[in-house]
């Protein structure tokens, strides 16, 4: 410093090039009903609870550095062994030390834009190679257009977000079949969706899944994440991962969400069934909504005089903010600024939110 330097002079270029993140708000307060980060509306397990108060008695001591028990318990779950699990501090960890490896200035990575939108913001911190790849028709992957741009590292978030739909299994495994490189389908939401890649795991080895306790398992506060796939990756991943990369209190407490499995069943089914419900009743309004298989819904508001666009979707946004309902809209994309993407709460938040819609439809 003493040559006058800042600490913006001092940083490294590709940092000062990142655009941070902007995760959906975060609300203190109550009285608010929170569809906006597409948290889980119902409570964890009791089993959880419990894990998580008996370990406070033991806070003093660091916690196992891989995480073993959790690997083990998660990797039971899938029917794999433990070496094919890697466990993070929430999904987006592992999405980072994905990137840290497989990925650098020479080496491509890519998504899907739009799709998840920490990963080219991760590319960025870590100085790589990165491609968009924009949707020819809306939410149908177009694997031969990903296939000819050879990426080293590919993203694939399925169930896809915003949107909310899946891609067929079939076209999924003909990009992991056509691709040279790493093709990662993050399952962030993958509970609440009829299908998941992990069956394909043992055909592609270059296949890898990311699932995440924040949604189903209702565990968002606790950062809990998973990586499954060749135990090849796992071991170059656990080279760059924070060596205590999950505390003692998140990692009891994915093994007791585990083995409370029966519990999540029931909970992530009252989700879905309140999704595909409320996906018929905004059909019903003639509105434009995506089948979803998470734990949302991205719906386009229509007027009564059967307007839509950003001007009508902004409108219904701020309307249901004026009520303290909080949703998302992503405005930046041409593809999602018509739309609303609104997160699955219980029956109660739901109701609220239904005759808040039908107010502003009436006023609009
Ligand atoms: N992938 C997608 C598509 C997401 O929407 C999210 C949540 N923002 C994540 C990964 C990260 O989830 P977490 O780190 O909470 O596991």
């Amino acid at each position: 410093m003493s040559k006058g330097n800042t600490p913006r002079d001092l940083a490294s270029p590709k940092v000062l090039a990142v655009d941070p993140y902007v995760p959906g708000a975060q609300i203190n307060e109550e009285g608010w009903i929170k569809l906006n980060t597409n948290e889980c509306p119902f409570p964890p397990s009791p089993l959880v609870i419990d894990a998580a108060q008996k370990e406070l008695d033991r806070i003093t001591l660091y916690p196992d550095p891989p995480a073993r028990k959790l690997r083990a318990k998660i990797a039971s779950h899938w029917k794999k062994e433990p070496e094919a699990v890697i466990a993070g501090n929430g999904s987006d960890d592992i999405l980072n030390c994905l990137i840290r490896v497989f990925s650098d200035e020479s080496r491509k990575a890519g998504a899907m834009n739009p799709s998840y939108s920490l990963y080219p913001i991760l590319a960025a911190a870590n100085g790589t190679l990165w491609e968009d790849i924009p949707f020819e028709t809306p939410f149908r992957l177009p694997v031969d257009a990903i296939l000819e741009r050879n990426f080293n590292l590919f993203f694939l978030t399925c169930p896809h977000a915003p949107s909310g739909v899946v891609f067929p299994i079939a076209e999924i495994e003909r990009l992991a079949d056509g691709m040279d490189g790493i093709l990662v389908v993050d399952e962030a939401y993958g509970d609440f969706a009829g299908q998941s890649t992990i069956s394909l795991l043992r055909k592609y080895p270059n296949l890898f899944i990311t699932r995440s306790f924040s949604k189903s398992f209702g565990l968002a506060g606790l950062r809990i994440g998973y990586g499954v796939g060749s135990p090849e990756i796992v071991e170059l991943l656990d080279r760059v991962r924070d060596s205590y990369n999950l505390d003692r209190i998140a990692q009891v407490a994915g093994i007791a969400a585990l083995a409370d499995w029966g519990y999540y069943e029931a909970t992530i089914g009252k989700s879905t069934y309140i999704r595909d419900f409320y996906r018929n009743e905004i059909e019903s309004l003639g509105w434009k909504v995506y089948p979803s298989q998470a734990n949302f819904l991205f719906i386009r508001p229509e007027t009564k005089a059967r307007e839509h666009g950003e001007k009508t979707a902004s409108s219904l946004f701020e309307f249901l903010k004026d009520r303290r309902i909080l949703v998302r809209y992503f405005g930046s994309h041409a593809l999602t600024r018509d739309f609303l993407r609104i997160s699955i709460g219980d029956e109660d938040q739901m109701m609220v939110l239904w005759d808040t819609i039908n107010e502003w439809l009436n006023n609009a």
